[in-house]
């Protein structure tokens, strides 16, 4: 069973102890509303590491007011049966108060790549979640910590602050998990009628065309979809020519549902 821990400072205490006691951790931050795609981080964790603790803190910091934190997906009962269900050891489910307690004014200046793409549309967006993502490696020190390569950006985000502040853990980017159409599996599926969901699948047929294109010759970014663009996969700068290892990145309303999704091109 995974143990579940709501107080910040026994879980910093727990996992000090483990790592003190010779154990690697390996951690995956969630928003909950879990489903294969978090579950696939756990078993890289559990690979990799003696202990997994995964995190499920819908984090206020990173929605900007006229976003969806209050109707986000909430199913902490069912998350905790998928946990056990991969051996995850510890659960962190922190209340909002323990995480920002009264006081709270320290918010992290995310690096440059979190300025272009979601930084443009979700100005706010990467301050939260490096506020946020640097308070969880410090109340659940770990060794590795996973990410999904769905979240590119947000991927190559926390490597440039885990390399610029010296943080002393790796980090993982994990696949995309899909459904068997390609949908990527998102939380935020589930807000999308059944209608919705069939329209959905133009963002991996859209991704999927580009990289068809990329692979029989196409290097003009000009040619791929209207509102995807292919980028430089470090820099994440836009890229006229694809002449180097690139991204294709796509982020749409589905309904009032915002998804996104990406494709590497290579
Ligand atoms: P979230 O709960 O949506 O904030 O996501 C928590 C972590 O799971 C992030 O590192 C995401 O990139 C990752 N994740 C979300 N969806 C997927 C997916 N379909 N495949 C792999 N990882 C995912």
């Amino acid at each position: 069973m995974s143990q579940v821990v709501n107080s910040a400072k026994e879980m910093q205490r727990q996992c000090l102890a483990l790592q003190r006691a010779g154990n690697r951790i390996g951690l995956i931050p969630t928003m909950g509303a879990l489903h294969e795609g978090h579950l696939s981080l756990v078993r890289r964790a559990k690979a990799e590491c003696d202990v997994a603790v995964a995190t499920i803190f819908v984090n206020p910091a990173q929605f900007a007011p006229t976003e969806d934190f209050s109707k986000y997906p909430r199913s902490i009962d069912a998350d905790l049966g998928l946990l056990d269900s991969v051996d995850c050891d510890f659960t962190f489910v922190p209340s909002a108060d323990e995480i920002y307690p009264p006081g709270f004014s320290t918010y992290l200046a995310p690096p440059a790549v979190a300025q272009p793409l979601e930084g443009v549309f979700r100005p706010d967006h990467f301050r939260g979640v490096c506020t946020v993502v640097l308070k969880l490696f410090n109340l659940a020190p770990a060794d590795v910590a996973c990410f999904g390569q769905k979240d590119y950006q947000q991927a190559l985000v926390v490597r440039h602050m885990v390399r610029d502040l010296n943080l002393p853990l790796a980090i993982e980017v994990c696949p995309t998990v899909r459904e068997a159409d390609g949908l990527a599996l998102s939380s935020r599926n589930r807000y999308l009628s059944e209608g919705e969901r069939r329209q959905a699948l133009a963002l991996s047929q859209a991704l999927a065309e580009a990289s068809d294109l990329y692979r029989s010759g196409g290097r003009n970014s000009r040619v791929l979809a209207e509102r995807m663009q292919a980028v430089d996969a470090e820099t994440l700068q836009e890229l006229d020519t694809i002449d180097r290892s690139a991204v294709a990145l796509i982020a749409c309303y589905v309904g009032t549902t915002r998804l996104i999704d990406n494709m590497i091109l290579s």
